[in-house]
């Protein structure tokens, strides 16, 4: 026997279905309507996100906006308010409000443990789903554009068993060199006794010693680092660590041999 609350039951009836979405908007539009007015500009702002930065920035300024809007008071000599969308307050032995700004900004962030507040939770969800499509669509390019460049631009073997990476890697690692300067770094370590090897799409710039090898990683403007492993490499990890890491200043000049091989042999490597 089926009843009205069977899920099957109302997935395949679509007028109770729409009848459901109906109620819910006409709640959702009731509980809106009790919310402090100098929030429900902030509130709509949603619609005006088309990114993940954008949500996020969005979630932060509903959160601060509405940590400004608490009324606050003085109990047991610190600062407390009650949430202005739910009106809840501390759930401790003693009662009051949440402790303002961090308690209230817990509650309303639902971030950090504790109960996060029923409005807002209402209000994200709305959000969010209103910007699945579109942050899925910006997921979909990014990693689109990713296996492109993946499959085209050169990557860097940076140690010996770690993955190559990408020029710009990781993601944000926006100061890179031009063209220009990598070139120019490039001769700095061809005349430091690094081989410069490009097979496929993978490059490496590598100097090898008797006990240690060295990769170089010229992609930061300003300097150039370097990573020095012993030899030979452990076959029983994935992952080998570097001995020492140091970096040679794009400025130093003089007696630049020197300075890398006192760095590698360990005179000196800061
Ligand atoms: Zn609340």
């Amino acid at each position: 026997m089926k009843t009205n609350l069977d899920l099957g039951y109302l997935i395949k009836n679509s007028d109770v279905v729409r009848q459901l979405k109906a109620d819910l908007s006409m709640a959702h539009w009731l509980l809106f309507q009790k919310m402090p007015e100098n929030l429900l500009d902030i509130f709509g702002e949603y619609h005006n996100c088309y990114s993940r930065e954008e949500a996020s920035g969005w979630e932060y300024e509903v959160v601060e906006r509405t940590l400004d809007e608490a009324e606050t008071f003085d109990r047991y000599s610190s600062k407390e308010a009650y949430c202005p969308l739910c009106d809840g307050g501390s759930k401790g032995p003693t009662g009051g409000g949440y402790k303002h700004p961090k308690g209230l900004r817990r509650h309303l962030s639902g971030l950090g443990g504790g109960d996060g507040c029923p409005v807002i939770k209402i209000l994200f969800a709305r959000a969010r789903s209103c910007w699945k499509e579109a942050l899925e669509s910006e997921e979909a390019s990014a990693q689109a554009e990713l296996l492109i460049r993946k499959k085209s631009e050169i990557h860097y073997r940076l140690t010996p068993k770690g993955l190559p990476v990408l020029f710009d890697w990781p993601r944000g690692f926006a100061r890179s060199r031009n063209p220009d300067q990598l070139r120019w770094a490039e001769d700095r370590l061809s005349g430091l006794g690094f081989v410069i090897a490009l097979g496929g799409n993978i490059k490496s710039y590598i100097n090898e010693f008797d006990d240690r090898t060295v990769y170089a990683d010229p992609r930061s403007p300003n300097s150039i680092n370097f990573e020095v492993f012993w030899k030979p490499v452990s076959d029983r990890s994935n992952y080998s660590r570097s001995e020492r890491s140091f970096k040679i200043l794009d400025r130093w000049k003089h007696d630049l041999k020197g300075k890398y091989e006192d760095r590698v042999f360990g005179k000196k490597w800061r």
